[in-house]
């Protein structure tokens, strides 16, 4: 063992303020005091920042609990609504939906997953459909809320939900929180960066009023441009556009009309697929397509045809590579955000990866030396991360019989990776789903999609055969009717966000 001391990280430099700078300069300041580490957050109103990013799943509330973050003072101030999952409309087939939501179908029995007794018992019921068996899914389509029992006998424990919010507020609300925490926000737009001649470290960045910042680590949350470890690194980008072709986003807000729905909307469209985010004050849209198969007119059009609302201004077009930088931790530099990757919004998963790009820094928080073994876990555990998640996405693409279009043909016929190609593959053979190493998805979120998309197993898990059943059918009744029976007793979600957390009513950060 070496006596050397270890020189401590003192001065960590976040360059760029979306939501992911801003939220690593809020977990971080959470963390550690101003006297031990000095944070220091450059941005630049001028460039500003995306802009989108409103839907979440249930991980934020995590985040936002680490933080100590009330949810009611979050929620009004980011305008904040409940989402219980996302409906997925004309994926599968033209003229069918279904609903991906948050929690679990049913309550597996005897250790067995529940979705194997659902299998046998739709032999015999042909109408039934899982979501029948989801609580969250019941609530949904009844536009009903209601926060989760804490008490696990209770049906209402079943329920998980994520958030849709303004991500502009999220970011300014997060500012408040690091600033008085000691976080230095510096305004100013780098021009340069410089590296260690010895070591290639960068050593600090030069902003256009020409101060200088300097910092012992580094971390690049300046969105696509990828400043620091694409541009002056030049850490190289791997390209998944062959398995997720869409390239293109047209954004726009429109008034909310209707009721306010506790759920995502995305509906498949000729080359591409449209989202519908209810927020309080809004309802934010967005049509993400191939630009190969779809021009911007063509798109434009598209987007505003199906708007539930006038528009609130105009579309703004936004363009976007999918995939992740090879590296996203590099010298003494992290990437978090866009910078460091990006997967299309289906599965409202960006957010999320910028949480894991903080929690795996805090878990392996490193000396000022950066260890090459720290990095290359940190290296291997996100590369992980974002593997999983696109495997997810692409089988939405991947399962679908659509051929009515140039963009579905080759979605249909494309090959997969082969992680994806084997999930499916034993789906098809006997329902079995397997969540490997600390999975982001877990069973219930694969079963949803493979069975919403028609990927209907050739028989079930022999296993189910060893509990009766007629016993098992009433087992399964009497949880529907269970979940009917405490759906029909929840608020709308409208109404529960009024009492709760509407954002005319004052707040207090
Ligand atoms: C079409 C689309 C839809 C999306 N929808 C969702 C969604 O529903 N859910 C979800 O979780 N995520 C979504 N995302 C992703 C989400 O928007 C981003 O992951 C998130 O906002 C983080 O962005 P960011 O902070 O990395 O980058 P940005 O918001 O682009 O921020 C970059 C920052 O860097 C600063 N900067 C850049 N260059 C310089 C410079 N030279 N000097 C100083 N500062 C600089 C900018 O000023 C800005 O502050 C979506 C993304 C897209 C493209």
């Amino acid at each position: 063992m070496s006596n050397a001391p270890q020189k401590n990280i003192r001065n960590i430099v976040i360059v760029g303020g979306g939501s992911a700078g801003w939220m690593t300069a809020a977990a971080l300041s959470s963390l550690v005091s101003p006297q031990a580490v000095q944070i220091t957050l450059v941005e630049s109103e001028q460039i500003g920042t995306i802009g989108v990013g409103e839907a979440t799943i249930p991980d934020v509330i995590n985040f936002n609990a680490m933080l100590g973050i009330s949810e009611t003072d979050f929620l009004r101030e980011t305008n904040g609504t409940f989402k219980l999952g996302i409906e997925f409309i004309n994926w599968g087939r033209l003229g069918e939906s279904y609903f991906h939501p948050f929690g679990n179908h049913g309550v597996d029995m005897n250790g067995i997953d529940f979705h194997q007794f659902w299998l046998n018992y739709q032999r015999s019921n042909p109408s039934s459909t899982i979501e029948d068996f989801s609580l969250s899914a019941i609530a949904a389509h009844q536009n009903k809320f209601t926060i989760p029992d804490n008490n696990p006998r209770s049906v209402l424990s079943q329920i998980r939900y994520a958030y849709h919010f303004d991500a502009t507020a999220y970011a300014k609300y997060l500012r408040r929180y690091a600033e008085k925490r000691g976080v230095n926000r510096v305004e100013g737009k780098v021009v340069e960066i410089n590296q260690d001649a010895n070591t290639g470290f960068i050593s600090n960045i030069r902003l256009e009023s020409d101060a200088t910042v300097a910092g012992d680590m580094f971390f690049d949350c300046t969105g696509f441009r990828s400043l620091l470890l694409g541009q002056t690194l030049g850490v190289d980008f791997k390209d998944w556009a062959h398995w997720l072709p869409c390239d293109t986003a047209q954004t726009v807000a429109c008034e909310r009309t209707g009721e306010l729905l506790p759920y995502t909307k995305s509906t498949a469209k000729t080359a591409g697929w449209q989202w519908r985010i209810p927020t309080q004050h809004r309802t934010g849209n967005g049509h993400i397509y191939s630009s190969s198969m779809m021009s911007d007119d063509d798109a434009i059009e598209s987007l505003l045809g199906d708007l539930d609302g006038p528009a609130l201004g105009t579309p703004r077009k936004i363009k976007f590579r999918t995939g992740h930088r090879s590296h996203f931790w590099e010298k003494n530099c992290i990437a978090v955000g866009l910078s460091g990757g990006f997967l299309e919004p289906l599965e409202s998963t960006s957010l999320y990866l910028i949480q894991e790009g903080i929690s795996k820094f805090i878990s392996l928080f490193p000396s000022a030396d950066m260890p090459a073994s720290v990095r290359d876990e940190y290296n291997r555990q996100l590369t992980q991360k974002f593997e999983q998640v696109r495997d997810f996405i692409i089988l939405h693409y991947k399962a679908t019989e659509r051929d009515d279009s140039p963009f579905w043909d080759y979605c249909r016929t494309m090959d997969v990776p082969d992680s994806l190609m084997h999930k499916m593959e034993l789906f098809r053979e006997a329902g079995r789903i397997f969540r490997y190493e600390d999975e982001l998805f877990s069973r219930p979120s694969w079963v949803a999609v493979m069975l919403g998309q028609n990927i209907h197993p050739k028989s079930v898990d022999p296993i189910v055969h060893s509990l009766n059943s007629a016993e098992v059918a009433r087992s399964l009744e009497s949880m529907r009717s269970s979940m009917n029976k405490a759906t029909s007793q929840m608020p709308t979600h409208e109404a529960m966000l009024r009492q709760y957390a509407w954002a005319a009513a004052p707040a207090g950060v």
